[in-house]
């Protein structure tokens, strides 16, 4: 691992790691093979990073949340994305923000402290089969009946969609009004929900580990004060005030597995021997190492500057829009070419860098594609 200390990781967040670093250590890596099989973590994995302060890192301790910054959150990403585990506690704080953000009160205390405890995961399901990028095609619809809202419809993509006992949906509440002024949030409690009903594990080519499934929604009543905002019709707004939170925590993801493919790939150049030398020995290895590092470390200043200005308060849209762009690519070129200086083992999935090269691809897509950051960040020029 390149050692490089960032500017953001105080004492209190170096202490941080180390405890996340052994409890994933400790608690995650031994279950891996089974959590791939299984295609999502056992779900006592989610009480047990709660009990150990995984969950929520940075949502304050009044709603049961780790009261930390964003440095902490990214520490938690960091440490699992150098440990090769899937485990999308992202997802967790992003819901978590959605509900600070926008929740009420009785909201914020209903649903938070259990989500930092992880005794209820949390999914956020904007996609639909017939909308990602593009969402104000969403077709979900939920229709006011009373006291409840009326839900029906489908999402697919979803993240920690099996075990989420708490979904944050993108809905249609006025099918008249223009699309951007039609979607709302609603907050589903889905245990013993009628009408609801979760779609086996989606087969991915990478991410095995992760818990991505469809959602169907069939007449489901969910009471009106789900709504998030108080007020219907502001959900496409929320989604674009948050999802650069989301964005950024892909980043953090990108860069920590660069680090990592350099890591691993020098450590097999040293020790995988060809032509009677390590493959260090030979030039063109030595040469693409050191571009993928120099690259890596690029990504590292960018990064970190971002997470400083993010803290801060001043990191606008628009970097983040270019670093979840940038690094992201920047992370599979480095892991391609990583795979390339693996050789056939490379290919393997026994080995750490043939995961990461079909784990990682899916950065390039999710969370706003790079083509609509690119969209992004063209129009504001
Ligand atoms: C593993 C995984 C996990 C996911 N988790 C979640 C989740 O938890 N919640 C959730 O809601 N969604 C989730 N998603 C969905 C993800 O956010 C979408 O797949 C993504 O936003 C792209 O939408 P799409 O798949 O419909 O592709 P499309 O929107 O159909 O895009 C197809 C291609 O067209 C390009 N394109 C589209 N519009 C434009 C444009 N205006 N300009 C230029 N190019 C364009 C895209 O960049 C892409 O290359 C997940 C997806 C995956 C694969």
């Amino acid at each position: 691992m390149i050692d490089h200390q960032s500017s953001w990781a105080t004492d209190d967040v170096r202490m941080f790691r180390t405890m996340v670093r052994q409890f994933i250590q400790r608690e995650f890596l031994p279950h891996q093979a089974r959590w791939r099989q299984q295609h999502r973590p056992d779900g006592d994995a989610w009480t047990a990073a709660g009990r150990a302060g995984l969950l929520l890192a940075d949502v304050p301790e009044e709603y049961g949340g780790g009261g930390g910054t964003f440095a902490h959150e990214a520490v938690v990403l960091e440490e699992l994305a150098r440990a090769g585990v899937d485990f999308a506690s992202s997802i967790q704080t992003i819901v978590a923000r959605y509900i600070l953000a926008y929740g009420t009160e009785h909201q914020k205390r209903r649903w938070l402290p259990p989500m930092a405890a992880g005794g209820l995961v949390g999914a956020i399901a904007m996609s639909e089969p017939g909308a990602g990028s593009d969402l104000q095609g969403i077709k979900t619809i939920a229709r006011r009946d009373g006291d409840h809202y009326v839900i029906n419809g489908s999402k697919t993509f979803i993240t920690n969609g099996c075990n989420a006992g708490l979904v944050c949906a993108a809905v249609k509440t006025d099918m008249t009004a223009t699309p951007m002024r039609g979607i709302s949030l609603i907050v589903i409690e889905t245990t013993k929900l009628p009408g609801y009903q979760v779609g086996g594990s989606l087969e991915k080519v990478g991410l095995q580990a992760q818990d991505t499934c469809e959602l169907f929604f069939d007449d489901v009543r969910v009471p009106v004060d789900h709504l998030l905002g108080g007020v219907e019709g502001r959900g496409f707004a929320q989604m674009m005030e948050q999802l650069p939170y989301e964005r950024l925590t892909v980043a953090v993801s990108a860069v920590a597995n660069a680090e990592r493919a350099v890591a691993i790939t020098t450590a097999h150049a040293k020790e995988r021997r060809a032509f009677g030398k390590s493959l260090i020995d030979f030039q063109n290895t030595r040469f693409k190492l050191a571009e993928c590092a120099t690259e890596a470390r690029i990504g590292r200043v960018f990064l970190d500057h971002c997470i400083e200005r993010f803290i801060a308060g001043e990191l606008e849209d628009l970097t983040t829009a270019m670093a979840k762009y940038w690094l992201t690519d920047s992370e599979c070129r480095i892991v391609d070419e990583c795979v390339q200086l693996h050789g056939g083992y490379g290919y393997m999935t026994e080995y750490p860098i043939a995961r990461m090269w079909t784990d990682s691809r899916v950065h390039r897509i999710y969370a706003g594609t790079n083509e609509i950051m690119k969209e992004v960040i063209g129009l504001s020029l």
